[in-house]
């Protein structure tokens, strides 16, 4: 019997000079909720630390043992958050495209492997929308990468227009994967340590997926795909309210269509590290899954419960293999290889 197809896709890698340079910004005073993060990983205070950040910057070694042990046929990899977000423009621009480059050099040495999401500078508008075409049209990448708010700016705003323009020409989808709360919503997240994957992760991700779903982006953009991990960053669970709250309030821009017309339509939401079968049958329930794709998260959770959640859930098989496969290979136009 042959194994079900398994593509991982919010799957993560560093690079050295990304690492430093995050570094010097929080050492030159520049502090966002993400600071102390990294700084406890830079500094490698715990086995946490040191793991992560050395599997994050090793891309063909262990990463691929890990891989072959569990199963695990691709990763559709990305420069980990905040990407080059948190850097000055000129120095985010060049290092996307260095970035860039050398992914796609790893991806040119293992193509069964490996596909690819481009880094890209939101800082630079013009800049990240040539990027967008270069890495798509010439290396051969299968999708866009942006964490979150760039310097707490939110991606609805008129200023990003150029990246949206690239994007939905190209017919490339753009992941949007979380960072922690920008400057004004953080505070209240900071006495716990809620700041993080736990819970700020998701609620700044889950806001800034719901400002583009009201702002009237996918009318402008119908073919755009905006791809969220996570199982949606919670947006899901609150479909029927945000329709019910949008019909009924004001304020707010006309949308030609329902808020669930654009989150089926335009959203593909993601396993990563989130391993309930409740949660996931019932997105499967609300959103076909079709629009649903495997993810472990590499390495910030563990591969061996990605694979036995997926594997083992109970789930429809036809379910299991979009999920596993499918909905990947179309949404990252990615080579069946069992059509
Ligand atoms: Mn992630």
């Amino acid at each position: 019997m042959t194994r079900t197809r398994r593509i991982a896709t919010e799957e993560a890698f560093a690079t050295a000079e990304q690492m430093q340079a995050i570094e010097r910004v929080i050492a030159g005073g520049q502090r966002d909720a993400d600071s102390p993060f990294w700084s406890m990983m830079a500094r490698g205070q715990s086995p946490f630390a040191q793991r992560v950040m050395r599997q994050l910057l090793d891309v063909e070694g262990e990463r691929l043992e890990i891989m072959d042990a569990y199963g695990v046929d691709m990763h559709v990899l990305s420069l980990t958050s905040p990407g080059v977000q948190t850097l000055p423009a000129d120095d985010a621009v060049s290092m996307a495209r260095r970035s860039n480059d050398l992914l796609a050099a790893v991806i040119e040495r293992h193509p069964a492997r490996f596909a690819g999401l481009a880094t890209i500078a939101p800082q630079a508008p013009k800049d990240a929308a040539r990027e967008i075409e270069r890495a798509v049209t010439q290396l051969g990448f299968n999708g866009v990468m942006i964490n979150a708010h760039t310097n707490d700016a939110y991606l609805d705003e008129e200023q990003f227009l150029p990246i949206f323009e690239a994007a939905s020409a190209l017919g490339t989808p753009i992941y949007i994967h979380p960072r922690a709360p920008s400057s004004g919503m953080a505070q209240p997240y900071l006495k716990y340590g809620l700041e993080t994957a736990i819970w700020g992760y998701g609620a700044e991700t889950g806001l800034h997926a719901v400002r583009l779903l009201v702002s009237g982006l996918f009318d402008r953009f119908p073919t755009l795909k905006i791809i969220l991990g996570h199982m949606g960053e919670g947006i899901p669970f609150w479909l029927w309210r945000l329709d019910y709250m949008h019909r009924h309030g004001s304020g707010r821009p006309a949308l030609e269509r329902t808020i669930t017309d654009y989150f089926r339509d335009n959203f593909v939401i993601t396993t990563s590290g989130m391993h309930g079968p409740e949660a996931l049958r019932f997105c499967i329930e609300l959103l076909g899954s079709t629009n649903i794709m495997w993810a472990i998260d590499y390495p910030y959770q563990e591969t061996p419960g990605a694979v036995d959640f997926l594997q083992t859930v109970e789930i429809a098989e036809a379910d299991r293999a979009n999920i596993f496969h499918r909905t990947a290979e179309r949404v990252f136009g990615i080579a069946p290889v069992n059509p």
